[in-house]
């Protein structure tokens, strides 16, 4: 359903995200698909929603900086710079996360990008909302970044609780996203704020290219991948048994399976679930300090695509 964003609305809205729900709004970019960013079970709706083939972490908006401090281990010097100038604004900074981040918003990594939106709609939902919303682009998989309430309601209107039409977004184009993880900052993606514009504050400013496929020392991974070897696997019978095993199952089953470290992504089956639960699984699983992680293999439909997709890679295989 598509509402003005009336006080009233945004505060329906609120509650909808606190619910767990999903809602669309504006913010000074393009329109985001938003859920509560401390629910992973929400956040998982996202990505079912979007109908991508991967996942990919999600910028966290809020609405102060309270709120960055918990989100984040560290804000240093040059995050402080940053803020005042730029924040409410088109920049979003990826610095260590905390703890109470789901490693779905982050699709795994240590690290969490955030930004303060500068919009009032954006804003007083995340108010009202009273937790930070983790949001992309109110866009299915392939399709142009919405920059309009009628772009969202056409390609996702009967998919997600609410749509909040705040008009048209005055910058239609993405934030930009600056690391300051390593000593050089790096800017992952350009976008509405502009380089120089950052310089100006804290000097000199690495581009990271999208072609720099290769990690070297300094180098950002962009997805999270669990160092020990994974196999994917579709019947038990497949996996060599022992106690120095890992084994991550997608549901429960009645077969005693050996393994030093088993983790059931959900109990009945649930793919929301499974996917809410797989990066933290696959952490869990990857310092169990076993040789091995045995993964069964997912039906490949809905968010089943996406962890399946995470699992291929994670092991190899495309
Ligand atoms: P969108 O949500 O479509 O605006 O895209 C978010 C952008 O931020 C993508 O380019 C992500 O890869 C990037 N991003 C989000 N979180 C992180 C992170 N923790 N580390 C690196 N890049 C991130
Ligand atoms: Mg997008």
């Amino acid at each position: 359903m598509k509402v003005k964003a009336t006080d009233e609305n945004i505060k329906l809205a609120g509650s909808i995200i606190k619910k767990g729900g999903l809602v669309a709004f504006p913010t000074e970019t393009v329109y985001g698909l938003g859920a509560d960013a401390l629910n992973s079970y929400a956040v998982a709706k996202i990505f079912e929603v979007k109908n991508r083939p991967s996942f990919d972490p999600l910028i966290v908006h809020i609405s102060k900086i309270e709120w960055l401090e918990k989100l984040v281990k560290k804000i240093d010097a040059r995050a402080e710079k940053l803020i005042r100038k730029f924040w409410p604004g088109p920049l979003t900074l990826v610095l260590l996360k905390s703890n109470i981040v789901p490693d779905i918003v982050t699709a795994g990594l240590p690290t969490v990008a955030v930004r303060m939106p500068a919009h009032p709609v954006a804003l007083a939902l995340i108010e009202n909302a009273q937790t930070p919303i983790s949001a992309p682009s109110a866009n299915p998989f392939g399709y142009i970044s919405p920059t309009t309430a009628e772009h969202v309601e056409k390609q996702l209107g009967d998919k997600i609780d609410l749509i909040l039409d705040g008009g048209k977004c005055p910058i239609g184009v993405e934030s930009t996203v600056l690391s300051l993880i390593d000593e050089e900052p790096t800017v992952l993606r350009p976008g509405g704020l502009p380089i120089e514009e950052i310089e100006k504050v804290i000097g000199k400013v690495k581009l990271q290219r999208s072609t720099d496929k290769i990690l070297s020392p300094g180098q950002l991974p962009k997805h999270y991948a669990p160092r020990t070897p994974i196999k994917i696997f579709s019947s038990p019978d497949e996996i060599k048994e022992g106690d120095d095993i890992g084994v991550l199952l997608f549901k429960k089953t009645n077969r005693e399976i050996k393994a030093k470290h088993v983790e059931i992504l959900s109990e009945n089956g649930d793919l929301r679930e499974a996917a809410s639960n797989l990066f933290s699984a696959l952490h869990e699983l990857d310092s169990a300090g076993v040789r091995i992680i045995y993964a069964e293999a997912i039906p490949e439909v809905g968010l089943g695509v996406a962890i399946m997709d995470r699992l291929r890679k994670a092991s190899g295989q495309r």
